[in-house]
């Protein structure tokens, strides 16, 4: 069935808004993408550009926008800690600032808005798996706070334009989430583990790799969303991510016998504040929304890998 409707998706020409933006121009829907290319690159969406229903508007989320669309996913703030620390201001404007604007546009329109919200809310947890229910251990001060602070306030106008003007906000935490077009130069471990190991060079392991993540693969993570952008039972938060929980270290491990690389795997420091486990309860996911990833690591892994071989050819 097609869909009709305008959706805009802030952040859209970035790793997952370009995923996003493909996928709803498949299910029928006229697609506006903003970005202002700070992490995100016009490569991404390439493809996309010249399909009528296909608009791409560079703009900063910083600023008010008066358009007329139906829907909208915020998905707008860069996500690698590289990034987001580079420019720790323009990280807080971006998710604050921005999300006063996407909700006053959602507002306006009567648009349904859902919030790409983050593991990181959860801070470094105490609790193992992450519940929605769990209010998180977050540095207020620290390096990774813009980010997770910034967040945290999202949520918290989220929920206030919801309790006060009626806004019909859905709301996600997203957990580490990878895939093809991820920037070669992103920082994140996945990617950065994979160029290296097909360029040669070593893999940088931060801390002494015992650190866990749990990876989801970027198809099963766009399903999330758009599964939870249509169903009217509940706002969120919802987790999205895959519970498939593995170390750092095995994770390096295995990138560099599934590309065969010669690559060594070398030592730095831990990052300030690098949260020390991390794995998501996707009960509540499940339920609502019958969602659960379908792509293991190895084979997503897979995936990226050939991706990567492709962009290094
Ligand atoms: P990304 O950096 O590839 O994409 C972010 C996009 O937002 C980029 O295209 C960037 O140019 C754009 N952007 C940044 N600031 C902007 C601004 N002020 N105005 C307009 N555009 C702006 O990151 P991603 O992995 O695709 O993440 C997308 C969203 O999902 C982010 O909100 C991120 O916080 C959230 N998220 C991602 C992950 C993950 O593992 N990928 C995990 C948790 C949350
Ligand atoms: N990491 C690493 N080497 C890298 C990049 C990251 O060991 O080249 C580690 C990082 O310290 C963290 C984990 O991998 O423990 C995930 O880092 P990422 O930046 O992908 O996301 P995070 O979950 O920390 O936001």
């Amino acid at each position: 069935m097609l869909n009709t409707g305008t959706v805009l998706v802030s952040g859209g020409a970035g790793f997952i808004g370009s995923h996003l933006c493909e996928r709803l121009l498949g299910d029928g829907y006229d697609v506006l993408c903003l970005d202002n290319f700070y992490t995100g690159t016009k490569k991404n969406i390439r493809h996309l550009i010249g399909d009528p229903r296909f608009e791409l508007v560079r703009h900063n989320i910083w600023m008010p926008i008066f358009v007329e669309v139906d829907r909208i996913f915020n998905l707008a703030c860069p996500a690698s800690p590289v990034h987001y620390q580079n420019d720790p201001v323009a990280t807080v404007k971006t998710s604050v600032l921005g999300s006063i604007n996407m909700l006053g546009l959602a507002k306006r329109r009567s648009a349904r808005i859902l919030q790409a919200s983050t593991s990181e809310v959860y801070g470094d947890p105490q609790r193992h798996p992450q519940s929605e229910e769990y209010w998180g251990h977050v540095n207020p001060i620290g390096f990774r706070a813009c980010y997770d602070e910034g967040k945290r306030c999202a949520e918290t106008l989220f929920f206030d334009y919801h309790r006060q003007h009626a806004v019909d906000i859905r709301l996600v935490r997203i957990f580490n989430t990878y895939g093809p077009r991820m920037h070669p130069n992103d920082g994140r471990v996945v990617s950065n583990f994979v160029v290296s190991a097909l360029t040669g060079k070593p893999l940088t392991l931060y801390g002494d790799g015992s650190q866990t993540r749990s990876f989801c693969y970027v198809d099963d993570m766009v399903e999330g969303l758009v599964r939870m952008m249509d169903q009217s039972s509940s706002i969120g938060p919802v987790n999205l991510g895959n519970p498939e929980e593995i170390s750092i270290r095995e994770l390096a491990e295995r990138v560099v016998r599934m590309t065969n690389s010669a690559s060594p795997i070398v030592f730095k420091p831990l990052p300030n504040d690098d949260p020390h486990r991390r794995q998501p309860d996707i009960s509540r996911a499940t339920e609502l929304l019958d969602w659960r990833p379908r792509v293991c690591l190895e084979d997503g892994l897979k995936e990226t890998i050939a991706y990567f071989r492709s962009v290094f050819k």
